[in-house]
Parts: structure tokens; C-alpha cells; sequence
């Protein structure tokens, strides 16, 4: 399997970093986890566009991880030849998320219906909700889902995707939590969205400190990594957006957690192969 990391970025605007969205290519399938800004972009710069896609998963409806759907969903739509309805797995929710996306774009899809000869169909969003259990199934990849803990985001999920005995686990943001130790056994690669608590806590601003109770630090990756007995903790949507040069800092603050395997700092289109 090969994992794009597309975006690296948090809901902090950065020039370097698109929003949350990771491509994994398995078998003869694109799947992508999360549309975060930019993610159409960064799908162009991996090689891929939306109408490749076999299927889209989220993690949750937070707007750092969703806010460019509506991209996603328009682009498939208007330059497939034919009706090619997008698919959909994520949390409860979102159905409702989806038809309220829909309903927000009503004027473009009616402009080029209007306009269009050959372009006779509504952008189709087929989606289905799961919390935990098998989610996605086909050719020999498998995709496993459970619950994560995020809250007051809730209900929120991660993914195990399994291709040819390889795993790649994409948490999402959460803490450390049961569903996320069943995701990771073994797992070949863990994604985990990461923030450095000594340097939130910096930050005067009485909003941010908020995160803290929502999020894995480093060394809470690093710890759940080292018990789970992956190979490759890979760190994204770090917070507060890193400085040039600082990659080491995080890294050491994984080991603080205990965890001995390779570790890889994200950028947008980092790849790792399995
Ligand atoms: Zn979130
Ligand atoms: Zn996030």
C-alpha cells in the first residue's frame, strides 16, 4: 500500500500546509481519508483526481477535516462524462452533513445543468454511516473502523486499512482510547494527528488552550504506538503549525512515550510505502 500524506495542516492557516486529507493507494483502489483545504490540489499534485476516487472516508466532521467535500463532490461531478456518484463512510452524521452540503451547492449544480447539454444529473452521494466494525471491503483491501475519543467531538472514528497482510491505521484526532488500540495492533503504520502541549501552552489565547484535552501529544503517540507494536508512527496536523528545524523536538518528545520504531514528521505529500 502506498499512504500520500496530502495535507499536513491543522485548522491554523498555513502557505505549506493544505488541511487534513490522506490518500491511500491499495490494489487497484484511491481511497481518500478526510477532505481538508486544499484537498483537490493536493489530490492533482499526487496524481490523482476526484473522479479516480473508489471511495471517501471521514474521521469527523470537524471543518478542518471536511471543509473542501463540497469541492470534492463538485469536481467528480462536473467533469465525469458520465454519472459517477461518489461514496461515503463516516461517523452518524454524516448523511445529514452530506445533504446539507448538497443543499448549499443548489445554485452551481443548477448553472450547469442549465448550461450543459450532456450534463443532465445531479452531483449522487451515497453514504453510509458506521461507528465500529468492517466499513469497506473489495478486491482484497478490508477497512475497519472504531470509535476514537475526541470529545466533545463525538462521535468520531479511526480506520484500519488492510491490503496483502500490510496495515495502515489512520486515527484521526483523538486521545489515546480503547477503539484505538484495537485499530493499531500490530499495524504496520499508525497516522496520528499530533499537538506539542509546551507549545500551545505558550500561546495567550484562552480558545487554544482548549485543545489540550482533545488531542494525542507527542509523547502520548509515541506511548500508544509502543504498546500496540507498530512499525512506523507517522506525525500529522501538527499543532501549533511546526517551525523549519524543529522536526527533531517532536520526534524526541515520541520517545519520551517509549516507542523505538522509525517515526516520520509529516509534510503535505509525504509518502510511505508498505
Ligand atoms: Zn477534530
Ligand atoms: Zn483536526
Amino acid at each position: 500500500m502506498k499512504l500520500t500524506l496530502l495535507g499536513t495542516g491543522s485548522p491554523i492557516p498555513s502557505p505549506d500546509r493544505a488541511g487534513s486529507a490522506n490518500l491511500i493507494e491499495a490494489g487497484p483502489h484511491r481511497l481518500l481519508v478526510d477532505c481538508g483545504r486544499g484537498v483537490v490540489m493536493r489530490l492533482a499534485a499526487a496524481g490523482a483526481l476526484p473522479g479516480m476516487l473508489s471511495h471517501v472516508f471521514l474521521t469527523h466532521l470537524h471543518s478542518d477535516h471536511v471543509t473542501d467535500f463540497n469541492d470534492l463532490i463538485t469536481t467528480r461531478w462536473a467533469m465525469s462524462p458520465v454519472d459517477n456518484p461518489l461514496t461515503v463512510t463516516g461517523p452518524p452524521g454524516t448523511q445529514r452533513f452530506t445533504d446539507r452540503t448538497l443543499a448549499m451547492l443548489e445554485d452551481d449544480i443548477g448553472y450547469r445543468i442549465a448550461h450543459h447539454d450532456d450534463l443532465n444529473w445531479q452531483p449522487g452521494v451515497n453514504v453510509d454511516e458506521v461507528h465500529d466494525g468492517v466499513a469497506w471491503e473489495r478486491d482484497g483491501v478490508r477497512v475497519v473502523a472504531a470509535p476514537t475519543d475526541h470529545r466533545p467531538v463525538d462521535p468520531t472514528v479511526g480506520y484500519r486499512f488492510e491490503h496483502e497482510g500490510r496495515s495502515i491505521v489512520l486515527a484521526g484526532d483523538t486521545i489515546p482510547c480503547e477503539g484505538l488500540d484495537r485499530l493499531l495492533a500490530n499495524a504496520d503504520v499508525y497516522v496520528q494527528t499530533v499537538i506539542r502541549p509546551d507549545l500551545v501552552a505558550m500561546v495567550p489565547s484562552a480558545r487554544f488552550q482548549d485543545i489540550h484535552d482533545y488531542h494525542s501529544s507527542c509523547e502520548q503517540a509515541g506511548a500508544t504506538a509502543s504498546k500496540a507494536g507498530v512499525g512506523t508512527l507517522v506525525l500529522t496536523h501538527q499543532v501549533p503549525t511546526p517551525m523549519p528545524g524543529t522536526e527533531q523536538e517532536w520526534i524526541d518528545q515520541v520517545r519520551a512515550g517509549g516507542f523505538t520504531g522509525e517515526v516520520v514528521f509529516a509534510h503535505d505529500l509525504t509518502v510511505v510505502e508498505v
